[in-house]
């Protein structure tokens, strides 16, 4: 077995991973190690060839290999040292973990763990769709990887399941690998992205939005020959024929890792529990990016992953950690999950100054409530929300906070 020692480790090079990296070498962190099980580091913007990327975190507009280039650039830059074809399996002890690489096992002790490996779209098995299982059915990594990576040929005609961002962008991959996008399908009453987005994506190509629709069945024998959809509104079924399918969306944070070193797991969004300060339920553990909220944009990954290091290294510094003292925020639907999902007493702002949310409904005109017990500490009206995309809720109430005894709660009401 292979040993080494670090003072921080960080299992994932994507936009968190590499900039929590980078903040903790600013911050005179003396050992940064990051691991990941891929060839290269930079982790999904990789292979998203589409421009979109570092808005907020690196005040360019970039695409995703070049924003993922710049990332590992600046993190060689600043002495962090980064391992590919590293794959994390397994814990020790909450800080020792285990990994396989092509050397052999390799044992990694450090002070800190910081988590970062992100989120996957659900394939098509855990959409537990009926039908039979023929060759041409994708989720939207899958395609970028066949058609940017592998350069592999798609297919002819192709429909795509799920209309948010990530839905748009897998119009784009496969307009670019000459496929025709015969639709994007939704069980939605409407799309789930910004309008400029679907201007430069659907718009352009002429691919209609086809909305109240959920897949009913699969058809097909050795090739997809049509996909069966049923109308949520009225059970009419219509069918179209196509011979590609991408699921899109419908993201799964990467928790296993999480799960298996016996963190405390949120049964909302399923990523690990984690404070206002990204410290997960395991001392000596934090986490960040799209394993605490699937799926935000890399920008947003990459400023938890600062908030992250930011905390690390007041954890390397203080070792200071909440011992089962930490107030839950609960929640209800129409809410699908919030992040963070516990608070420290006296913290008094969450990354970016603001909890992240999401609905599972269109909602028109609803307002946000945060209680604590049977005291409104805070509340907002928003004009619409929509399912897939970000709903943001300021941290201005923290200093609202009692009782550290009493749980909060979020509620939306319509
Ligand atoms: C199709 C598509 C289009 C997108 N378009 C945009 C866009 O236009 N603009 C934008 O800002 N964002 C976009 N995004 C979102 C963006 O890619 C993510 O927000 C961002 O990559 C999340 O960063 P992360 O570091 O949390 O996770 P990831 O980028 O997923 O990185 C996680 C890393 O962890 C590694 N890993 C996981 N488990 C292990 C393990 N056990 N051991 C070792 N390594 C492990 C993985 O290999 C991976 O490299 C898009 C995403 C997709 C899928």
């Amino acid at each position: 077995m292979n040993r080494l020692k670090t003072d921080v480790v960080i299992v994932g090079a994507g936009p968190a991973g590499l900039s929590a990296a980078i903040e903790l070498r600013k911050l005179g962190v003396g050992n940064v190690l990051v691991v990941d099980r891929e060839q290269q580091a930079g982790g999904i913007p990789r292979h998203c060839h589409h421009i979109g990327f570092g808005m907020r975190d690196q005040h360019r507009i970039l695409t995703g290999p070049a924003y993922a280039a710049r990332q590992v650039q600046l993190a060689e830059r600043y002495g962090v040292e980064i391992l590919t074809e590293t794959t994390v399996t397994g814990w020790d002890s909450a800080t020792c973990l285990t990994a396989t690489r092509p050397d052999g096992l390799t044992q990694i002790q450090s002070s800190a763990v910081l988590l970062a490996t992100g989120c996957r779209e659900r394939p098509r098995s855990a959409r537990l769709i009926p039908g039979s299982r023929p060759a041409g059915i994708f989720t939207t990594g899958s395609l970028q990887n066949f058609v940017h990576v592998h350069h592999h040929p798609v297919g002819k005609r192709a429909l795509v399941i799920g209309a948010d961002h990530v839905g748009f962008s897998a119009v784009l991959t496969l307009k670019e690998a000459g496929v025709d996008v015969v639709g994007i399908v939704t069980e939605f009453s409407r799309h789930q992205t910004f309008l400029p987005y679907k201007l430069v994506s659907a718009d352009r190509h002429r691919v209609p939005v086809l909305t109240d629709l959920k897949v009913q069945r699969i058809l097909g024998k050795q090739r997809v020959e049509a996909v069966e959809l049923a109308d949520v509104r009225d059970g009419s079924s219509r069918t179209i024929p196509c011979d590609t399918i991408v699921f899109t969306g419908n993201w799964i944070p990467d928790y296993e890792l999480g799960y298996a070193g016996g963190l405390a797991i949120d049964p909302h969004g399923h990523s690990p529990r984690v404070n206002l300060r990204l410290q997960t339920s395991v001392k000596g553990v934090f986490a960040a990016g799209n394993l605490i909220h699937a799926a935000e944009t890399a920008d947003v990954a990459a400023l938890g992953g600062r908030h992250a290091a930011r905390s690390i290294r007041t954890y390397l510094d203080l070792g200071d950690w909440p011992d089962g003292e930490s107030i839950p925020i609960e929640i209800a639907p129409p809410l699908e999950w919030v992040s963070p999902h516990t608070i420290y007493p006296g913290e008094q702002s969450a990354p970016q100054g603001r909890f992240i949310l999401r609905v599972t409904q269109v909602l028109d005109r609803p307002t946000l409530r945060i209680w604590q017990g049977s005291r409104c500490i805070w509340q907002h009206r928003y004009r619409v929300l929509i399912p897939n995309l970000p709903v943001y809720a300021s941290d201005q109430w923290l200093d609202q906070i009692e009782n550290k005894n009493t749980p909060i709660r979020f509620e939306i009401i319509e």
